[in-house]
């Protein structure tokens, strides 16, 4: 069973795996990679993986056989593990509770070739839906405080797979970066009564300079302290705390946004390897009237060297605005 432990001075935690512990030998230099041909996400294989908690099929037909337009199955190698009761301990000064949480991942369309940029709207649509679908499902557990939606895209991103997938993992604890994030949010609001992200929003629709593209319902920015060059962030135009609640036009919407926005990507910076991330309300959050959701997406272009990792500063080579002219400007 994996473990959480927290970080008595910063209170950040981290999942520590204490079986199965990787030895110095296990972090050489990285091989050249296997390219057997084999993919367990690929139609055909769903006895390969773990069986399906989730699947979109056209026609009906058995779980865990092809047809499938869309399938989430739970990690063959969670982070965290699904049984078990929570419990919190302390062991002298510090805190820990054993790794309970969900780790499932979401194969987001039979084509290995794809991405979100080369997928029809439908296609990216059903993404969402099945965002939607895991987060309404995973909520009815109590033990669970926040669910984090994210794709590594490429080798350098964190993808171990080529085939096109998302993941998501739920966790009893709401991680650090987004408790920041709420934090924030939270102190705007009691001073300002005003979400800080409506505001945002009114304000890059005012300027425009760093708006990449929008529709009736979503605003893609570079954000005005992004951390990384070419960091774009997508956010709905109206205040809205949980994105499970969007209805279906705000997907539709949401879906042709978030295509667009990769294909600019893809064409501005040839195909990069990146990352996306969903920052929702926590789970149980009923005070729907200071955080607003909102899509990351961050192209992984430069590495977090010892100044970023030792203060926690990031050095952007690229002023966001310049990112949003390159990205608005590209034809797609
Ligand atoms: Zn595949
Ligand atoms: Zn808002």
């Amino acid at each position: 069973m994996p473990e959480l432990r927290k970080d008595p001075v910063t209170s950040r935690w981290v999942i520590i795996a204490t079986e199965r512990g990787k030895r110095p030998s296990d972090f050489g230099p990285e091989p050249e990679r296997k390219r057997s041909g084999f993919c367990p996400f690929c139609p055909g294989n769903e006895d390969k993986t773990p069986p399906e908690v989730l699947a979109y099929r056209d026609t009906g037909g058995p779980a865990n056989s092809a047809g499938w337009r869309l399938r989430v199955v739970p990690n063959k190698f969670p982070a965290l593990q699904i049984e078990g009761e929570l419990s919190r301990q302390g062991d002298g000064m510090y805190d820990k509770m054993n790794g309970i949480g969900a780790h499932e991942v979401i194969i987001e369309t039979p084509q290995h070739g794809d991405t979100i940029g080369s997928m029809s709207e439908r296609g990216v649509e059903d993404i969402l839906w099945a965002c939607r679908d895991r987060i309404l499902d995973l909520k009815k557990d109590p033990r669970f405080r926040y669910i984090l939606l994210f794709k590594n895209h490429g080798e350098a991103a964190g993808a171990s797979l080529e085939h096109p997938h998302s993941q998501l993992i739920a966790t009893p604890i709401i991680p650090k970066r987004v408790q920041e994030e709420l934090d924030g949010a939270k102190e705007y609001y009691n001073y300002k009564e005003r979400c800080v992200f409506c505001d945002m929003v009114r304000q890059e629709m005012n300027q425009g300079v760093r708006v990449v593209t929008q529709n009736e319902d979503f605003v893609a920015i570079a954000p005005f302290a992004a951390r990384f060059p070419f960091e774009t962030w997508i956010l709905p135009k109206t205040h809205d705390p949980f994105i499970e609640d969007a209805q279906k036009n705000e997907y539709v919407s949401l879906s042709r946004v978030l295509r667009e926005m990769v294909l600019r990507m893809e064409k501005v910076l040839t195909t990069p390897p990146y990352n996306l991330m969903i920052h929702n309300s926590p789970l149980r959050e009923t005070d729907g009237r200071f955080y607003h959701w909102h899509i990351e997406l961050l192209p992984k272009l430069t590495r977090v060297a010892g100044f970023e990792w030792g203060s926690g500063f990031y050095i952007n080579p690229t002023p966001p605005e310049d990112a949003a002219k390159f990205l608005r400007e590209v034809t797609v």
